[in-house]
């Protein structure tokens, strides 16, 4: 029986992986699951979470783990027939245990994007804000986000690397980056996905 597929993209804010997700997400048929889509529709439907979330989602500012794991692991343990893509999630160590405890994934793409380009871009691909929102933010804010998301999203990488399934790609140009993408992921996605999530092995 074929195997379902769960996959990851992790980069910086204007890396381009909202571009690359949906790429992916229709290239390759999978059910695309963005943490930050799920909180801003929370938001602006003004549910409990959304509530809860705002002020830290409104200041750029992670989300608490339990929070993220209560919003996002019940929505994947859904999807057990399905094969998906997460954009997002999961963005700290924390996060990506308790993912772990629920699933083993099969792939995670990084991308590697120089900060020069970044900050040449200046805006969130999917919602389209500037990366800088706030009126005391310089690059200086820029660059202090960016290390950041490093500091917070290596031990998520270490972890999938020591899996083996972290699969980093660098360069400026999303257009450019997006074929070795697809063909590692030609190589990889079953064509007919057919069995169950499993909790993973490694609790
Ligand atoms: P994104 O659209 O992925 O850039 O997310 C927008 C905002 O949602 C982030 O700046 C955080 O405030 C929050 N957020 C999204 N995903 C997560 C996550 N996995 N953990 C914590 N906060 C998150």
């Amino acid at each position: 029986m074929a195997k379902l597929f769960r996959t990851a993209i992790m980069g910086p804010p204007g890396s381009g992986k909202g571009t690359i997700s949906k790429r992916i997400a229709q290239n390759f048929g999978l059910q695309y699951l963005s943490s930050g889509h799920f909180l801003r529709e929370g938001i602006a439907a003004n549910t409990d979470a959304g509530v809860l979330v705002k002020g830290y989602v409104e200041r750029s500012m992670l989300v608490p783990d339990h929070l993220m794991s209560r919003l996002m692991l019940p929505r994947l343990e859904q999807l057990t027939g399905h094969s998906w893509l997460l954009d997002g999630f999961p963005r700290t160590i924390a996060q990506a245990k308790a993912l772990n405890d629920i699933c083993q994934m099969d792939l995670v793409i990084s991308l590697n994007i120089p900060f020069e380009t970044l900050r040449e871009r200046g805006r969130d691909d999917v919602t389209g804000e500037p990366l800088i929102q706030h009126a005391d933010d310089r690059p200086e804010a820029l660059q202090a986000r960016l290390r950041h998301y490093k500091d917070v999203a290596k031990p998520v990488m270490n972890l999938y690397k020591s899996q083996g399934i972290l699969y980093q790609f660098s360069g400026t140009d999303t257009d450019r980056i997006w074929p070795y993408i697809s063909s590692l992921l030609s190589t990889k996605i079953p064509t007919q996905p057919l069995d169950t999530c499993q909790p993973s092995a490694q609790a």
